[in-house]
């Protein structure tokens, strides 16, 4: 028998362990470099890191946030990636059990891990991520239960349609561009993993919560990626107990 215990720290380390690589896509993925090699150095001093340092959230403890050789500061954004990795890794295994539906949620929600900080800092979302991600979520339903084909089919079209709508009509009304070609993906492929329904709720959740965002922090210049991926989790937790009040 497996002890649910272990199982479960398993889990969080391997979700750490991912968090780790992410950071290392999140860094690289916009500059288009390898995300094999060269191995993670410091910045600044520009040492190879030691495997001992690159224990993912242990290290930046150890060290206090602080390069070995040169004592430059490391981000709290990397233990920061690791933690929520671990933490998404941990609620999806409870969600989803030791099932195969459990790895599809876990690529969607590692896709948008990246993809959410690669948007904060650089305010785009690299079609290397989104396209893979929607070709990905539709030939998933084709060999796993988790979702219909069909579904999932309806699903790209109408998260990508309803915001490329959204962009057409707002260019012809407000000669302004409502957001990227990325955002318009994004939603796309997470129609691909969810379908039709739960799409709508992940848009309207989403712009709930990123004009709740604006307006509390008075920032105007909002990057909706990661709205978009919150409201993916709320909605994959949450969505069947909301789907029942509609119903
Ligand atoms: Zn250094």
């Amino acid at each position: 028998m497996i002890c649910p215990l272990s199982t479960g720290i398993l889990i969080f380390v391997l979700g750490a362990v991912f968090g780790s690589f992410f950071n290392v896509c999140i860094y690289r993925i916009p500059k288009k470099k390898s995300l094999i090699s060269p191995r993670s150095f410091c910045p600044k001093c520009q040492k190879t890191i030691p495997f001992y340092d690159n224990i993912p959230i242990i290290s930046y403890i150890i060290l206090k946030g602080k390069c070995r050789f040169c004592d430059e500061s490391i981000g709290l954004r990397y233990p920061i990636v690791e933690l929520l990795s671990s933490i998404v890794f941990i609620l999806c295994f409870l969600k989803f059990g030791m099932h195969l539906s459990l790895l599809v949620y876990l690529v969607l929600f590692s896709i948008c891990i990246i993809i959410s900080f690669i948007d904060l800092d650089t305010g785009t979302i690299p079609d290397v991520l989104t396209i893979p991600g929607i070709i990905l979520g539709i030939s998933l339903s084709l060999f796993t239960k988790y979702i219909p084909f069909i579904k999932s089919l309806i699903g790209f079209v109408v998260g990508a349609g309803i915001l490329l709508l959204v962009t057409i009509l707002w260019k012809l009304l407000f000669k302004k561009e409502a957001m990227g070609g990325g955002d318009i993906k994004l939603l796309g492929m997470m129609g691909a993993f969810v379908g039709p329904v739960y799409v709508l709720f992940i848009l309207f959740t989403g712009s709930l919560l990123g004009v709740i965002f604006g307006l509390v922090t008075r920032n105007r210049k909002l990057r909706f990626g990661p709205f978009l991926s919150m409201s993916l989790f709320l909605i994959l937790f949450f969505g069947d107990k909301l789907l029942k009040l509609f119903s």
